[in-house]
């Protein structure tokens, strides 16, 4: 537990230059936006006469999250799917295209709303829930906020154009995240569809569908002509059963937000994705820095509900503010328990802001201590160079670095300037980036600020070896 002057000052609404000034008294020099622990902040308080309650973030936030179930009452939960692919292999006309085979013969027939996610049913009458937000972006962009919502990722790959840069990322973020795959070959009604070539390339990248002899399941699919979709929707439901999603439907809920913006007219809108328990009309709910009353829960279909279970997305209009995507949402007993913990959490945001000032949390080093202490013995690393053969070349080296007690792990290498979603990646995977003959782009650059996230540019492959080498041996324990 840290804090920085100004925090401290502001929060006994005293002048800084004082808290500074009796710091300097006892022979510590400061500026206003150090930080300083808790047990000297509570010593300087008590000093200028203020009594201190230390509020932990354990206390703040206790049961809030994860709280556990007994088995006995799970249930098992519709599966959650994420569709990515590389650019223009048709992700957007699948999530359409299923969707609407699905209206059509659906029971609602609604018209339907984009909230940021949606529900079919699949033909063993079981629903399905998609986030309609397709590519490894926003997938990321959640699982760096520490968000686990896709059970299962749908890769699409355009069977006229085979395997490509973004997904081979794909697949890098979905085994990162753990998350099984589905190929769905598409555009298969293509003359120059090349659909075996297709699960060749994937061999490449260890994805070896069923067709070749391993066990990732794989279908061909059209989503123009509407092809096969529900042979997709039977494989995704197939994968459920074999991953046993289960939740306890009973209990208060809690969920992620999805999607979230300012309407005009009715205000804060969130989707949530319901992940266990039941949110309810009235409920009081916090997600992030933000809190409301459920005022009314909308479904995909702009259809009124007063209750939604795990799995099931949901828009909610009650929020005072806007949270955002990624932000866990819980349920609390009062208004006033609401309130303690977002203005804990805006706290903890603000210091959090002004201890970051200039260091980098993602620096080599800082990383290697960080994982020194968390005992673990990988270095988990995301490459992009300027072409293939590099790439290859850093990625071979640096694996070939390891000893028995520490290894280079490549979570992604790709060919290209180092964008967003790289940087999200590593932040997901706690991981350093490396820029070989490539820059970052400029959102890149500045999400990696914003992150904390070092990024390292070398155009000698020696001293790029010789670098991680060096920042891997901090990692060994010492020889006796
Ligand atoms: P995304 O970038 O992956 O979301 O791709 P889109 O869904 O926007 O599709 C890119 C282009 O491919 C569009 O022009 C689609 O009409 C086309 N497309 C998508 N699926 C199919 C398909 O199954 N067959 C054919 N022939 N074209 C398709």
């Amino acid at each position: 537990e840290t804090i920085t002057i100004q925090e401290l000052a502001n929060r006994m609404s005293e002048r800084a230059v004082d808290v500074i000034r009796l710091l300097m008294k006892q022979g510590a020099m400061h500026k206003i936006t150090d930080v300083i622990d808790a047990d000297t902040a509570q010593l300087v308080a008590e000093e200028m006469g203020h009594t201190v309650k230390r509020v932990a973030e354990s206390d703040v936030e206790e049961g809030l999250f994860d709280t556990p179930d007994e088995d006995a009452d799970l249930q098992s939960r519709p599966p959650v799917v994420t569709i990515m692919g590389h650019v223009d292999h048709g992700k957007t006309s699948l999530l359409d295209a299923i969707r609407q085979a699905n209206v059509v013969s659906g029971e609602a027939g609604g018209i339907t709303q984009h909230i940021g996610a949606y529900q079919v049913t699949a033909p063993n009458g079981n629903p399905v829930t998609f986030i309609d937000t397709p590519g490894h972006a926003a997938f990321t962009a959640m699982r760096a906020r520490g968000a686990k919502v896709t059970d299962i990722v749908v890769l699409v790959v355009a069977a006229d154009d085979g395997v490509m840069p973004q997904t081979i990322e794909a697949i890098n973020h979905a085994r990162a995240a753990g998350v099984p795959l589905i190929v769905a070959i598409n555009k298969v009604d293509k003359p120059d569809a090349k659909p075996e070539r297709v699960r060749t390339e994937l061999l490449q990248y260890e994805v070896q569908v069923e067709s070749m002899g391993g066990e990732t399941l794989e279908v061909e699919v059209s989503a123009k002509q509407k092809l096969n979709l529900d042979k997709l929707l039977e494989l995704i439901a197939l994968q459920a059963e074999v991953l046993d999603l289960k939740a306890n439907a009973d209990r208060v809920a809690e969920g992620t937000v999805i999607e979230a913006r300012l309407d005009k007219g009715r205000g804060p809108v969130a989707t949530m994705l319901v992940q266990r328990g039941t949110l309810r009309v009235g409920d009081i709910i916090v997600a992030g820095t933000q809190w409301g009353r459920v005022r009314a829960l909308l479904d995909d279909k702009g259809v009124t509900r007063q209750e939604a279970g795990p799995s099931f997305p949901v828009e909610i209009l009650g929020f005072s503010g806007t949270p955002e995507a990624g932000d866990r949402v819980a349920v609390v007993e009062s208004e006033a328990r609401a309130r303690e913990i977002t203005e804990y959490r805006e706290r903890m945001k603000r210091d959090k802001l002004a201890a970051r000032g200039g260091s980098a949390r993602g620096s080599l080093s800082d990383m290697m201590s960080q994982l020194k202490t968390a005992g673990r013995k990988e270095f988990p690393l995301v490459i992009k160079g300027d072409v293939q053969g590099s790439v290859e070349a850093i990625a071979a080296a640096l694996e070939k670095l390891g000893t028995d007690e520490v290894g280079a792990r490549v979570v992604h290498a790709g060919v290209g300037g180092i964008s967003e979603s790289d940087i999200a990646l590593a932040e997901a995977s706690g991981a350093a980036v490396i820029g070989f003959n490539v820059r970052a782009h400029k959102e890149a650059r500045e999400a990696s600020e914003r992150a904390g996230i070092e990024i390292r540019y070398y155009n000698i492959i020696y001293n790029l070896v010789d670098d991680v080498k060096a920042a891997m041996s901090g990692l060994l324990s010492p020889t006796l």
